[in-house]
């Protein structure tokens, strides 16, 4: 097909409607071509498509994002770290999006006072782009905001979110890569929850992105029917290895209006980890983190310590054995 593999054809040709295709469609409804080729995958199909079920219920702002805006689209709760909402656009819409309340309400980002906040607050170490997806934007237009961002002394890393790897891996041109290399270390972020989003274009694209030396690591959200599954998610983790990829957060779905049908309870999701710890390294495992209201992310673990008497700890290993430490004199 003329122009498949081009971004900018499959921008132009993503699909906002689906109901011809038998699937629920709504005003907000984005779908790349190259992702609607992936539908065979109900667990890819199911990450964008609505179902019939009406759910009004959650927050809007989950993260209590507003509370932390400090200027137009830069959000500053952590002392070290700043994150830029770009856009509210993507290249294909989540249902379960924790700023899906930006769809509509997006108040816009101000490059200018962007950069005169993080002038002024030295402690800030590391930026965040993010959305929406950054990659939205044109190569000249991202490296004209990264210049300004690089050009911060005290600005160490910059950190680029996206989700084009799974659903639209063509973005990561040789252009893309060379308009970012002069603004180095710069991370991807990449958001993937399925195996089945690792094609051969998303091996090829993030194979290009840390050939040029730019790190990636992964986020991926905990989706109740999609990836609620120690066996998925070792094989999703560990696949990200073998291509170098880190595995770096997987997040409790956040309490966003409509997502309560992906939500996993705790407990299992503790389970989940739990088992995965068993059985695959360090390395393939990220940090299981939920959001919680203003106080940012909580990192959890299944609870090893069963008791502390004296200085002498029981814990659970592994295998569910019990085993005694004894705890430093000083
Ligand atoms: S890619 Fe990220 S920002 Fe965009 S719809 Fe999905 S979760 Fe939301």
């Amino acid at each position: 097909m003329d122009g498949f593999k081009d971004w900018h054809w499959q921008v132009k040709h993503s699909l906002k409607n689906v109901s011809s295709l038998g699937l629920v469609s709504t005003e907000d409804t984005l779908v790349t071509p190259y992702l609607l080729s992936l539908f065979q995958s109900k667990a890819i199909l199911n990450q964008f498509i609505e179902t019939n079920e009406k759910d009004e219920k959650g927050l809007k702002d989950p993260l209590y994002e507003k509370k932390f805006t400090k200027v137009k689209g830069l959000i500053h709760r952590y002392p070290d770290r700043a994150l830029i909402v770009l856009t509210n656009k993507c290249f294909a819409n989540c249902r379960f999006c924790f700023r899906k309340n930006n769809w509509d309400n997006y108040e816009g980002f101000s490059l200018k006072k962007a950069i005169e906040y993080l002038n002024s607050q030295t402690q800030v170490r590391e930026v965040l782009i993010s959305g929406g997806d950054p990659l939205t934007f044109e190569d000249k237009s991202l490296a004209n905001i990264i210049e300004k961002i690089r050009s911060i002394k005290h600005i160490e890393l910059i950190r680029i979110a996206t989700r084009a790897l799974s659903v639209l891996p063509y973005r990561i041109s040789d252009s893309l890569i060379e308009a970012l290399k002069p603004y180095k270390p710069i991370w991807f972020s990449i958001h993937i929850n399925h195996p089945d989003e690792i094609t051969d274009d998303f091996i090829e694209a993030s194979g290009k992105i840390i050939d040029s030396g730019f790190p990636v690591v992964s986020q991926t959200v905990l989706l109740r029917g999609i990836n609620d599954d120690a066996f998925i998610l070792k094989e999703l983790f560990c696949k990200l290895v073998r291509l170098r990829i880190k595995p770096y957060y997987l997040f409790g779905c956040d309490r966003a209006v409509g997502n309560e049908r992906f939500r996993v309870k705790i407990e299992d999701a503790l389970k989940i980890i739990g088992l995965l710890r068993n059985n695959i390294s360090g390395l393939c495992m990220p940090f299981f983190a939920v959001d919680v209201d203003d106080g940012g992310k909580i990192i959890l673990e299944p609870n090893r310590i069963i008791s502390k008497k004296d200085n002498i700890y029981t814990f659970k290993n592994f295998e569910g054995r019990q085993l005694y430490y004894e705890d430093a004199k000083y």
